[in-house]
């Protein structure tokens, strides 16, 4: 399962300060730098931990832990606090369009999990939200993923709508809105074409499709178990097309959780949702308190 290596560390670090009534500077020095080699380890990035440490430190040593009845347990609510700020704080909501449907274009690395994650958000919006989406197949260069978003849609009973190989992304993604649009779909979910490595071909393609249908959302699916890749990948997408929001996917295996502690404060893009498993029930919307809070203990 994800972070249980960082989890392990910082809960054996907090299990020292948890009941002491006095919190001294050094208590918080040692706990800080086990805090800090724990998050390096867990392969966050340098620069996050660094600035992360300093506002704990700034905190841990201050007012709010010296009045506090239980300096302790208070420091221990200051990282968490901390922690599920780095991951943005409050959990972000998915876009609605003022005028139906909305469109969400998904982008990212082939592998990443981009199609079935296609898929699961679908599946997602229309069980938890009531909606009636359309999964359109933009991935013209591969028939292999054309068919594999269209077995997602069989097994979803969803519609996938295609135009095979030889229509271009960019009219593929136009005329499925119309489409969406006379049979009354209120969200559009655009699954683009990856490739092995960012390159210049690939984010041409992607912005000339977000100039044409202005989607409400422009996901990154990131893959966590590449730990800083996915954070440098993330850094690009966004550079060149301004993301939305970042979809990071198989956090059920063993990642050390590095890229979804970094990337909002990299990017500075919420972590939307995060995938959990291969099955297309198993998408989550991410919660950065809860994600703390299963770290900490
Ligand atoms: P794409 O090339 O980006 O469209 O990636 P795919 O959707 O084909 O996914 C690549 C592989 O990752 C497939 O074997 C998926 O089943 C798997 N996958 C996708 N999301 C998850 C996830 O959240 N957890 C796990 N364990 N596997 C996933």
């Amino acid at each position: 399962m994800a972070f249980e290596g960082l989890a392990d560390r910082l809960q054996s670090t907090m299990k020292k300060i948890t009941g002491k009534g006095k919190v001294s500077e050094q208590d918080v020095k040692e706990m800080t730098r086990e805090v800090r080699l724990a998050l390096l380890e867990a392969d966050v990035n340098f620069k996050v931990v660094k600035d992360l440490i300093k506002r704990i430190k700034e905190r841990a040593v201050g007012q709010e832990v010296m009045e506090s009845l239980t300096p302790g347990q208070q420091v221990i609510k200051v990282v968490k606090e901390e922690l599920s700020e780095l991951m943005g704080g409050e959990q972000s909501k998915i876009a609605v369009a003022d005028r139906p449907p909305t469109v969400i274009m998904m982008t990212g690395l082939q592998g990443a999990g981009k199609t079935t994650t296609s898929g699961k958000l679908a599946n997602h919006l229309r069980k938890k939200h009531n909606r009636k989406p359309l999964l359109v197949a933009a991935d013209v260069y591969r028939p292999a993923a054309i068919d594999q978003l269209e077995t997602v849609g069989q097994q979803l009973d969803m519609p996938v709508f295609s135009k095979g190989t030889d229509v271009s992304p960019v009219d593929i993604a136009k005329e499925a809105i119309e489409q969406a649009k006379e049979e009354h779909h209120d969200y559009v979910i655009i699954d683009t074409a990856g490739r092995l490595h960012v390159d210049e071909d690939l984010m041409g393609e992607l912005e000339q499709i977000k100039a044409a249908v202005i989607p409400d959302e422009i996901f990154l699916v990131v893959d966590a178990m590449t730990g800083q890749d996915a954070v440098n990948v993330a850094e690009s997408f966004n550079d060149q097309l301004e993301l939305s929001g970042v979809v990071l996917t198989k956090l059920d295996g063993d990642t050390r959780g590095g890229a979804a502690l970094s990337i909002k404060a990299v990017t500075g893009k919420p972590i939307k949702f995060a995938g959990m498993g291969e099955k297309l029930d198993q998408l989550e919307p991410f919660r950065p308190e809860s994600m703390a809070s299963r770290i900490l203990g």
